[in-house]
């Protein structure tokens, strides 16, 4: 099956895809699971037609366009570099970037954003996800970077953060003492969480560190609520900065990278859920809702419609609102099932992914030689975009 995975895989790993957009969508189809096979019954309700196109085979068929199809026979190595390596290049250059893991529980998106982590970033590991092969060729390029530049003082200065949203509330996953954690906005910051631990990383070993380290604290807090991962959302984000001297002129870039892994899509229910039972449904149904509907508007106001875009009503939509129709290069991926038997789930993500295409963002590079232009330019943006609103 390693054979068709070449035919029906096209490799773009060059920066050309980003040429037409600066949101990509990729779906991902994860393997029948050996439950799913041995069920008799159940087929599969997708049917692939090409590395773009996939065909949802239930009534009334329907088939649907993305910018990549990645069928089950797509390793975590060939996913990394049609999207994880041109992320980073951008990132490198000074564009912020997102990728998001969208689908049911059990569709595949901590196996696509983290996947085997306990081999650490052993590049044998085939099953080592998207997270640490990002951190490893990061760390490759900033290090390739300093030796071209030996001439120039060229100082890298990497910070990374964790955190998770469940029920509307922020825990820091670095430091779980913290948590309710409050968004705030500034004009040179951007949108930030207000005591959030940052941590310095030099390698991706560091990274692997606070990944594994977050990863086990988001187990605890699960098992000390009684309650499973698969209703948060996780974020993890590291600030790229640079710092290069040149004819004594000091040049400053930097590149914020969000890795999300959301909350399952799919319906949850309400039915029978009694206080804070009821209020974590109502409140994740909030989360993911709200993204619905930020995506949505923006596709409308792409339309030429005026809308207001409520990235403040829920936690998620706030924290990324620069990655949805702001200054960033998104990726969103879409992991569905093939089963049959989450045939309505699967249509339902093909729905959203297909609605996310729509998204126009508009990312600027964040560089400049002084420090102040970047908050120019971010604070001219925002202004433009309240001028839209009031239209
Ligand atoms: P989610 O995070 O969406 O709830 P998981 O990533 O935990 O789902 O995946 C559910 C199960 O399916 C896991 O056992 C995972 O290893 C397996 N799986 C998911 N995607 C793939 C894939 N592309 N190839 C092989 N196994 C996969
Ligand atoms: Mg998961």
């Amino acid at each position: 099956s390693t054979a068709s995975s070449n035919q029906s895989f096209e490799f773009r790993e060059d920066p050309s895809f980003w040429k037409d957009h600066n949101v990509q969508v990729i779906i991902r189809i994860r393997p029948l699971s050996n439950t799913e096979i041995s069920v008799q019954g159940y087929g599969k309700c997708i049917r692939q037609e090409s590395c773009q196109t996939i065909t949802w085979t239930g009534h009334p068929e329907s088939r649907f366009t993305f910018d990549i199809v990645a069928d089950e026979n797509v390793s975590q190595e060939q996913l990394f570099k049609v999207a994880g390596l041109a992320m980073v290049d951008n990132c490198m250059i000074g564009y912020n970037s997102c990728m998001f893991a969208y689908g049911q529980t059990g569709s595949g998106k901590t196996h696509t954003m983290l996947g085997d982590i306990e081999g650490g970033t052993r590049r044998h590991s085939v099953n080592c996800g998207m997270t640490p092969r990002v951190f490893e060729y990061l760390f490759s390029r900033i290090q390739k970077e300093k030796e071209a530049g030996r001439d120039e003082k060229l100082k890298f200065v990497c910070k990374c953060s964790f955190l998770e949203i469940y029920n509307e509330q922020i825990l820091d996953l670095l430091d779980p003492s913290s948590n309710n954690l409050q968004i705030r906005e500034d004009i040179k910051k951007g949108v930030y969480v207000e005591n959030l631990k940052e941590v310095e990383v030099t390698s991706a070993r560091d990274v692997m560190q606070q990944l594994i380290q977050g990863a086990a604290n988001r187990k605890v807090a699960a098992t000390n609520m009684n309650r499973a991962s698969s209703r948060s959302h996780s974020v993890f984000t590291c600030i790229i900065e640079s710092k290069r001297e040149c004819q004594g002129v000091t040049h400053h870039r930097f590149a914020r990278l969000n890795l999300v892994d959301l909350a399952g899509s799919e319906r949850q229910k309400s039915s029978g859920a009694e206080g804070e039972r009821l209020k974590e449904a109502t409140n994740i149904n909030k989360s993911l809702s709200t993204l619905g509907l930020v995506i949505m508007n923006l596709v409308n106001i792409s339309n030429g419609k005026s809308l207001h875009v409520p990235y403040r009503d829920s936690k998620l939509t706030f924290l990324l609102q620069d990655s949805l129709g702001g200054n960033s290069k998104t990726i969103i991926i879409a992991n569905v099932t093939p089963s049959s038997c989450c045939s309505l789930e699967t249509l339902s993500t093909l729905k959203f992914a297909q609605r996310a295409k729509f998204i126009k963002n508009n990312a600027i590079v964040n560089e400049d030689a002084s420090g102040d232009v970047i908050a120019m330019k971010v604070q001219i943006q925002q202004l433009k975009k309240e001028v839209s609103h009031l239209r």
